[in-house]
């Protein structure tokens, strides 16, 4: 599942070819994905300038001349491929008509952006860019990781006298935006920070210096993303998916790269989490 670097991955790659360009032509294949798609999608994309593209948590938002916003989540098994990019980055030709394709998009400069979800636990909606948000799906959610909104001070707050674990209080969208199981099992490690912990039990000094933590984390993340997208000349024009050298998560069993003690997984709200537990308290 994309978390955040993923998606702000995609998003890098997308802009490219999408901002500043006109959607020449827009096909949707189908009337869903996860929740239906806008009354009259296509028409609404059609002939629209694509001003900018923004991220918020694990959504893109596609600021459009006409004032709307699409709104774009990759959900479980979203994926976003350019072809004809203009600038040469990916594959040149169109590739022929996938299963699963439902959406597609012809831009003016030869661009085409393909949204592709087998599992289609993806959406798009369209909204009003400037009550962008107040979509259900954004409203409520906590500050950005990355901005500056969020804090060392921010996440003592949000997550004071509760005696969830740590990691079901990061998962939580409305304490910090975007965060997900992966990122979450790597700053905690980082900070040396069980993921069993009680948040009222983690002393506020370690509390805080895990925000910072959690930026680093992210921000590496991102650049491996930057560096697939400048480095690696994609063969299927796919986004978002790059190498990452994780410390602990997926790691079970192989030793801590830190301490060598075998690193373990713990099933929590049903979600796999990865620690070790001599650096991790
Ligand atoms: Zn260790």
């Amino acid at each position: 599942m994309p978390e955040l670097p993923e998606v702000e991955t995609v998003k890098a790659g997308l802009a490219p070819a999408m901002e500043g360009a006109v959607i020449a032509r827009a096909a949707v294949n189908r009337p869903d994905l996860r929740w239906p798609f806008p009354e009259r999608m296509a028409e609404r994309l059609a002939g629209q300038k694509v001003l900018q593209l923004r991220r918020r948590s694990k959504y893109i938002l596609a600021d459009l001349a006409s004032g709307e916003s699409l709104l774009i989540h990759l959900g479980m098994s979203g994926r976003m491929t350019v072809s004809g990019d203009p600038l040469g980055r990916f594959v040149h030709d169109h590739p022929a008509v996938q299963k699963h394709d439902h959406v597609v998009l012809d831009m003016s400069n030869g661009a085409r952006i393909t949204f592709n979800d087998a599992r289609r636990f993806g959406s798009m909606d369209l909204v009003e860019t400037a009550r962008a948000e107040e979509h259900k799906l954004l409203a409520g959610l906590g500050p950005e990781p990355l901005g500056n909104g969020f804090s060392g001070e921010t996440l003592v707050t949000a997550l004071k006298g509760r005696k969830s674990p740590i990691k079901a209080g990061l998962l939580d969208q409305s304490v910090v935006a975007g965060l997900g199981n992966i990122y979450i099992c790597e700053a905690l490690f980082r900070a040396g920070i069980s993921p069993a912990r009680r948040c009222d039990r983690i002393a506020t000094a370690r509390l805080e210096a895990l925000a910072p933590v959690i930026r680093e984390v992210l921000e590496e993340a991102i650049a491996a993303g930057g560096s697939s997208l400048r480095d690696y000349r994609q063969a299927d024009g796919e986004l978002g998916y790059f190498q990452h050298n994780f410390d602990v998560y997926g790691r079970e069993g192989a030793p801590c790269r830190t301490c060598g003690t075998t690193i373990r997984r713990l099933v929590q709200s049903g979600r796999s989490s990865f620690y070790c537990p001599q650096c991790q308290r």
